[in-house]
């Protein structure tokens, strides 16, 4: 089970090491950095990430633009604001169109196959478009704590976190931003980079976006959170049709990727990595979700069940979430996802 994203920030934040997106990647001991340097050398012969096709067509160009024109009246993901984000308006995610990020660093507590050695490269963007009530990192995505940053410093913290050994570019919430990201990737392209990109979202994506970024991300790491509209309506700001949009995104980047590949080291190379987190009261619908992975992707699907859900935010508003999940209720989880079949649990 993936260490959380909270403990995360608290060490990154002691050690002081990207806070400010500073010095992000530069490796100071002599014998780190003649590993990072094998390491780099090894993904260059073994490995090449799907943008990198995609750049050389000169449609990785066309992919860009195509995301900034949705900027214009955006409509990136399902809320559908129509706010010209180019001209700085926002709404519901309350992103403009400044690149807003919290941090990024080398996490060590992300699944196994996205470690490795030295880690997955990390980035954390500001906002988010689904607002959970109980969000561990309320203060990132909903307050949008972080550093207005330059697409050319985005493009040289990719290239950090290569530098620095890192396994893949974990996009964290990158939903809400994409165009910049895409614009920063094609600056790191043209000095070198050549990792996997991971697209770590709630789930909440729209299609249209999603088949833009055919061709550009390796591996999809969506959450799938809620079953039931009522629930995701009531717990993340109205987003009644979450639970039938996170399907479709979740079967379309299924279709991109498909299942999880890894390298001869476990490795994570390209696929669907599949979060859920198990929550009282059984309101993510845990037994509805398995089957639902069983019967619409493959049993052979790499899923995370987590049990790490505590009340966070705004949860303690609600009784029914405000409390951590049962030893009763993770057995029953587990017991539900063994039932329906799934062969590759993460727990
Ligand atoms: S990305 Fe933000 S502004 Fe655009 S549609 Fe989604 S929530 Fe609205």
């Amino acid at each position: 089970m993936s260490t959380s994203r909270r403990k995360f920030f608290k060490n990154t934040m002691l050690a002081a090491s990207c806070a400010a997106l500073g010095p992000v990647g530069r490796v100071s001991a002599g014998n780190r950095l003649a590993s990072f340097v094998s390491g780099k050398t090894r993904i260059a012969k073994e490995f090449e990430p799907v943008y990198l096709a995609l750049e050389k067509k000169g449609e990785l160009t066309k992919r860009e633009q195509a995301l900034w024109q949705i900027f214009k009246k955006c409509k990136l993901c399902p809320r559908k604001c129509e706010v010209n984000r180019l001209a700085g308006e926002n709404k519901i995610c309350r992103a403009t169109n400044k690149l807003r990020v919290h941090s990024a660093g080398a996490h060590f507590g992300e699944e196994k196959p996205l470690v490795g050695e030295h880690g997955s490269g990390t980035i954390f963007f500001s906002n988010c478009n689904l607002h959970c009530c109980f969000c561990q990192n309320w203060e990132i995505n909903h307050r949008g704590d972080g550093s207005d940053i330059s697409h050319k410093k985005l493009a040289e913290t990719m290239l950090g976190l290569q530098e620095r050994g890192c396994q893949n570019i974990n996009l964290v919430t990158p939903s809400h931003v994409i165009p910049h990201v895409v614009r920063a990737l094609r600056i790191a392209i043209s000095r070198g980079l050549r990792l996997p990109l991971v697209y770590n979202t709630g789930g909440y994506d729209k299609l249209d976006t999603l088949k833009l970024l055919d061709g550009i991300i390796d591996i999809y790491m969506p959450d799938f959170k809620f079953q039931d509209s009522k629930v995701s309506y009531k717990y993340c700001e109205e987003a009644k049709d979450y639970p039938e949009v996170a399907a479709a995104a979740i079967e379309e980047m299924h279709r991109q990727v498909g299942e999880l590949t890894v390298d001869a080291k476990g490795i994570a190379r390209r696929g669907v990595i599949l979060r859920h987190l198990v929550m009282p009261n059984n309101l993510a619908g845990t037994d509805k979700f398995v089957k639902w992975v069983a019967s619409k992707l493959s049993k052979n699907t790499y899923v995370n069940l987590m049990a790490q859900y505590h009340p966070e935010h705004k949860a303690f508003d609600y009784p029914e979430i405000a409390r951590r999940i049962t030893a009763k209720e993770w057995k029953q989880a587990v017991d539900w996802a063994k039932l329906a079949g799934l062969k590759r649990l993460d727990l």
